[in-house]
């Protein structure tokens, strides 16, 4: 059968999606730049929110599956200091559910154990991996679009053409000139595995779930995973390029002396150990569309999902936000009916456009007091205010 609605990435977003569209026995294909599973973005812990991430898994007939692998116990934010004292702990509020499986709160997952369960959900022939987007252009006799592939192949007759193709989106200019702004912020992530010496203390200083250590424009954000080991993001207030033109991420040594001299200068020495001890870093730079430009016109036949069409400085809520988006989508497509599909569309951006510049404020709003120069003293505040 010919596919109704092409999706344009295979992240949490599509892969939603498309599980979401395979229950309604609606015809789809997703195009994905990656060679296969084995090679998609995968790294990091993500946690799922009740009314939209849980949300998207119950009505996708994936919520066992997810809960069996979330990890409840990681449901818990601490802050320190930068001289490692602790200043507040907020822990989940997930109660049993009647069929014997959590609920609510914000449990943690892996990204690539959420990815596996999206992934085995849905038939494999329906996904063609090895296809980046380079354009999408509309036919000349029908104005239907057409998608063009850098392995040179072009394909249309979509009734719809989703992008959920992330930040970098190429779906995305068919649809809005607007384009990904630097934020000022550069994370730059290492990891500590169970191996490692550092480990007992991060174990007993932070134990389960999320810790973040802030003191103005730097920061430290430390997480356990699934399999037991830390991920730390070093946060730096930066210039765009800082990484790649003033810091060489290849030559570790000079990444820690760096980090040590400058941004982290007067941190406590056993939060300075973990710099000390950091290596294969990977930078992460930090970007969100601009918010007074945000929002666009409805185009027939295209429509943008996830960090495509609201990318967000991070908050907690983006993956939870992007299989929302799924969950609307295919609620709108539903009722309307394939045949009135640029109807529903238009009534899911309604909705999702809204959502969306809320979304980007609350990144913005998050970044704020992240970089405070009161550090984590405004951020406890603000929490005791809400
Ligand atoms: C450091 C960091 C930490 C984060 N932590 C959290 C967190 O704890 N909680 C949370 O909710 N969110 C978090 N986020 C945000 C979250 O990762 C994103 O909001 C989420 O991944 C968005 O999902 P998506 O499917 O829309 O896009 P993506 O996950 O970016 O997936 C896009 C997919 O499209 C593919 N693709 C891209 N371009 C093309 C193309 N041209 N052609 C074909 N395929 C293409 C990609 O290979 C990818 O598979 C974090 C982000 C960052 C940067």
């Amino acid at each position: 059968m010919k596919s109704a609605i092409a999706i344009i990435g295979a992240g949490p977003c599509g892969l939603t999606l498309a599980r979401l569209l395979h229950r309604k026995n609606i015809p789809f294909t997703v195009y994905e730049n990656e060679e296969s599973a084995a090679t998609l973005v995968s790294s990091g812990s993500l946690d799922i929110r009740k009314e939209t991430g849980q949300l998207a898994l119950q009505e996708a007939g994936l919520y066992n599956a997810f809960a069996q692998k979330a990890r409840w116990e990681d449901d818990r934010v601490t802050f320190f200091d930068s001289y490692g004292e602790l200043l507040h702990r907020a822990t989940g509020e997930a109660e049993d559910g009647e069929d014997g499986l959590k609920t609510g709160g914000k449990p943690e997952i892996d990204r690539r154990s959420l990815r596996d369960i999206l992934l085995e959900s849905i038939p494999q022939n329906q996904i063609v991996w090895s296809h980046r987007l380079t354009k999408l252009s509309f036919d000349g006799v029908n104005s239907s679009p057409v998608l063009h592939f850098s392995n040179g192949n072009t394909v249309g007759g979509f009734s719809l053409v989703v992008g959920t193709d992330g930040a970098w989106s190429k779906v995305r200019a068919a649809i809005t000139s607007t384009k990904p702004q630097y934020a000022g912020s550069t994370f730059i992530e290492t990891r500590i595995q169970e191996s490692s010496l550092l480990h007992k203390t991060l174990t007993d200083k932070i134990g389960h779930g999320i810790a973040l250590f802030l003191a103005g424009p730097s920061r430290m954000i430390i997480q356990r995973q699934g399999d037991n080991s830390y991920r730390i993001y070093f946060g730096i207030t930066a210039p765009e390029h800082f990484v790649g033109t003033s810091m060489d991420l290849n030559d570790t040594q000079a990444t820690r002396d760096m980090l040590l001299s400058s941004f982290f200068k007067g941190w406590a020495e056993d939060l300075r150990d973990y710099i000390r001890n950091a290596e294969n870093f990977r930078s992460w730079p930090l970007y969100q569309l601009p918010t007074e430009s945000f929002g666009w016109n409805s185009v027939p036949g295209v429509t943008l999902a996830g960090d495509a069409a609201h990318l967000s400085l991070p908050n907690g809520e983006g993956v939870n936000l992007a299989m929302k988006d799924a969950l609307e989508l295919v609620t709108k497509i539903e009722e309307n009916g394939l045949e009135h599909i640029n109807k529903a569309v238009e009534e899911y951006e309604r909705d999702m456009l809204k959502r969306g510049k809320y979304h980007i404020k609350a990144g913005e709003e998050m970044d704020r007091l992240m970089t405070h120069p009161e550090g984590a003293k405004a951020v406890v505040k603000a929490f005791a205010e809400r």
